[in-house]
């Protein structure tokens, strides 16, 4: 009988896991915390986002870094196939906006509790409290791995699935990189992704709590565009964050620590044109015509935002609304559609949902999982150079290349 050892017990290990395991073959997944599946556990906020009800295309749409590396893993395990699975093992789900698919009891521990269900039933030996402290190679073949103090656990495959550096708290603290450069594979840079941004303003910390719906967010990099979407966001004490901001972060997270800060612009009234926005604080003006300006914006703005706003438009705050020039008023018209923030840096990897960068891509054979470098040695989920935006398609990555690194490990 053979023996395939997983590293790690988080959504790719007990996905490779389970699907290693057949009559021919030993599972032996270890896990250095006291649980598996401790990351899965702070999922979505706690009900865990596990996939996504889109089609593949749509899915593959949004995988930022690396999508195609991604078809053969997730059409040979599907996100159908992963609902499916959840379902016939005691977790039923629902689908919510966005095609977001969770569990229908809004608990991330039932899907926790469904895969620790199925390693058991497919008979897993599941080791706790076990760290991984290296890989064993010889001629160029993996053939086990080091525990703590220095002891040995050989086996005819082993399997990477150790996680990125996000909310290192819940057990992923980047080893699988260093079991990866140690063998010779190549790691791209890791930095934080779907993190908030800080910003450089610092009015920011006034507006602390307040939350946008329907704005638009644009960053650029001097003239270029390298964002522009439109939903949620919101304000923190050192800058911004919410789904927008995540979106953005995952798009401009490099390039904003190339070139050490980027400009974005919020456009506030995104359903209304110049003309419309400027004819609607016409009429608004023309009923508050004796108010200072300071106090004119509370039919346009939330109360929060109305200092700040005023304080950019360059019209004096103790002006009379019907002192105000025209050209004053297309520059508010303006900065109301455009107003703008300096973003300095990402927040670090404790506050980020995942980890861009990661074991390359190049070193691994995207048919099996399997390393182009050490025979025998499969990596999946986020320990590699493969992220996605939110919308449950970074769990989605880790059961398709876990499920298809675990049946390849066993297969030879
Ligand atoms: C707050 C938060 C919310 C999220 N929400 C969602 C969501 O709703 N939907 C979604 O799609 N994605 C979400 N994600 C992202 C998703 O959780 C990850 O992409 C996914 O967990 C990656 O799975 P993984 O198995 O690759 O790594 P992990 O889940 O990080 O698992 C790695 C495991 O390996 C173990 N390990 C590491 N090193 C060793 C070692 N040396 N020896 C033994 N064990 C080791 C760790 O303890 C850990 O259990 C969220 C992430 C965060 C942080």
């Amino acid at each position: 009988m053979k023996t395939v050892l997983v590293i790690g017990g988080g959504a790719s290990g007990m996905a490779a896991a389970a699907f290693a395991k057949n009559e021919n073959t030993r599972v032996i997944l270890l896990e250095k915390n006291e649980k598996t599946g401790k990351k899965l556990y702070i999922t979505g906020k706690g009900r865990c986002n596990l996939t996504n009800a889109s089609d593949i295309e749509t899915i593959l749409g949004n995988v930022v870094t690396n999508p195609r590396f991604l078809y053969s893993a997730l059409y040979g395990f599907s996100n159908e196939d992963m609902m499916r699975l959840m379902e016939e093992n005691g977790c039923p789900l629902k689908t919510e906006r966005g095609n977001r698919v969770f569990p229908l009891s809004d608990h991330s521990s039932d899907v926790i509790r469904a895969w620790n269900r199925i390693l058991q039933e497919r008979g897993v030996e599941v080791r706790l409290r076990t760290e991984v402290s290296g890989l064993v190679i010889r001629d160029k073949t993996a053939c086990g791995v080091r525990i703590s103090p220095g002891k040995e656990i050989l086996s005819d495959a082993v399997i990477v699935c150790t996680g990125g550096l996000s909310y290192p708290v819940t057990g992923s603290t980047g080893d699988g990189y260093r079991f990866a450069e140690e063998s010779g594979h190549r790691v791209v840079d890791s930095i934080p992704s779907l993190v908030p941004f800080d910003c450089e303003e610092a009015f920011v910390s006034d507006l602390s709590g307040l939350s946008l719906k329907n704005v638009r967010l644009t960053v650029r990099n001097r003239s270029h565009t390298i964002f522009s979407d439109f939903g949620e966001m919101l304000f923190t004490h050192t800058g911004i964050s919410g789904p927008l901001v995540l979106s953005a972060s995952a798009v401009c997270g490099r390039i904003l620590r190339k070139e050490g800060r980027l400009s974005a612009e919020i456009d506030l009234k995104p359903a209304l044109r110049e003309e419309e926005l400027d004819r609607r604080i016409v009429r608004d003006f023309s009923e508050e015509q004796n108010k200072d300006f300071r106090n004119s914006l509370s039919k346009l703005l939330p109360g929060k935002l109305q200092a700040p706003v005023a304080a950019c438009s360059g019209i004096s705050p103790d002006k009379k609304v019907h002192d105000i020039t025209r050209e004053e008023r297309i520059a508010l018209v303006k900065l109301l559609k455009a107003f703008p923030l300096t973003i300095m840096r990402t927040r670090g990897f404790s506050e980020a949902v995942i980890t861009k960068g990661g074991i390359s891509v190049k070193d691994v054979d995207p048919s099996t999982m399997e390393s182009r470098i050490i025979k025998n040695l499969y990596f999946a989920g986020e320990v590699l150079d493969l992220d996605a935006l939110t919308g449950g398609y970074n769990l989605q990555i880790a059961w398709s290349t876990g499920v298809l690194a675990g049946r390849s490990a066993s297969a030879v």
